[in-house]
């Protein structure tokens, strides 16, 4: 199978009137501002490194279908005269929920949208207006269910750690995803910017920042809800943009350059615990049998789950073994 690739076209803040307290679209995208004639290059410059991968056009860092309609309409033709030269399989594009309408669904329709990634946040009301959002849960309802029942494939973002979010709101906004019919998600970590209303909430002591053990633990029981509805996790953490580890633009929260990896491997801590606490193995040494490829993210960083796993079993050794045709965050653990 190709490998797929998305190349990013950033259009920061245009045409939002929103704040969303932890927004700062400039210091995100990396840029401070945007200049159309400069799309076209960048996809040229894009594809020029791509090789035979499958390229999508990804229009984010904004609300695309929020802006100018005008402009939305010349991106998409310049993005489509793309897929038309079959040089890109499709476009893609972030948004807010109460930016899809009919009339959004009827622009859209001409062109070739591979998905649209539909910036949820929350699926409880008091989170999004703590956070500025400026929509609510019905709004991120209505727009799935509009783009779904239009035959568009639909990406669930979501975020940890948002003002007054707690594990069980995270827990509840990946499950209303899935039942809505998400076909993939992304989890990012709140983070706090410089010169946003969050860094203010921060100083004065109205939001406390999670740690990156708080988002790793949230995270880890967010992931565990798409992947039992078997919708897959695109991204976890924010996006490899620069500046975002920067001391000039990042004051605190949970901004981890391996966040997903450490979620991930979190999962499997949980799913092996699970898997051991139906017998003892104290004294015994074990085997821990998973998928292939898995063995790194199994045993953790340091190998740390290891170590907590020999602690909570009380074994005397763990081997963690891969075993083809194990699939997902599957494990079977066995005494040797
Ligand atoms: S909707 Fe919020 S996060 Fe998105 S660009 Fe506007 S203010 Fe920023």
């Amino acid at each position: 199978m190709k490998r797929r690739v998305n190349i990013p076209i950033f259009i920061p803040h245009l045409g939002c009137p929103n704040q969303c307290v932890f927004c700062n679209q400039r210091t995100i995208s990396g840029t401070l501002s945007f200049c159309e004639d400069s799309v076209r290059p960048q996809i040229e410059a894009a594809l020029a490194t791509v090789g035979d991968a499958d390229a999508e056009i990804a229009f984010f860092g904004g609300s695309f279908t929020g802006i100018d309609r005008s402009l939305m309409l010349r991106l998409l033709d310049t993005a489509q005269s793309f897929v038309d030269a079959d040089r890109v399989s499709g476009i893609r594009m972030s948004t807010r929920p109460d930016y899809i309408d009919d009339s959004v669904i009827k622009a859209l329709a001409p062109y070739t949208i591979a998905a649209v990634e539909l910036g949820a946040q929350s699926m409880t009301d008091g989170v999004l207006a703590a956070s500025g959002r400026g929509h609510s849960a019905a709004d991120t309802e209505r727009a799935i269910t509009l783009l779904r029942s239009n035959g568009y494939s639909v990406v669930g973002q979501m975020m940890l750690g948002l003002p007054r979010s707690t594990i069980a709101d995270e827990i509840y906004c990946a499950r209303r995803l899935c039942e809505l019919g998400v076909s993939a998600a992304r989890i990012y970590p709140t983070v706090v910017f410089k010169g946003t209303a969050l860094a203010e909430m921060t100083e004065t002591g109205e939001y406390a920042p999670l740690t990156v053990e708080d988002a790793v633990g949230r995270g880890a029981a967010v992931l565990r809800v798409f992947d039992d509805y078997g919708v897959p996790c695109i991204r976890i953490g924010l996006c490899d943009a620069e500046n975002l580890h920067s001391e000039s633009t990042y004051t605190a929260g949970p901004n981890h350059p391996a966040l997903g990896e450490l979620i991930r491997s979190r999962v499997w801590l949980m799913v092996m615990e699970e898997a051991a606490s139906s017998r003892s193995f104290t004294d015994e040494n074990i085997a821990v049998y998973c998928p292939v490829g898995a063995a790194s993210q199994v045993a953790g960083q340091k190998r740390c789950n290891v170590k907590a796993l020999l602690s909570s079993t009380g074994a005397r050794s763990i081997k963690i073994i891969e075993k083809t045709g194990m699939m997902g965050y599957n494990i079977r653990i066995a005494t040797i």
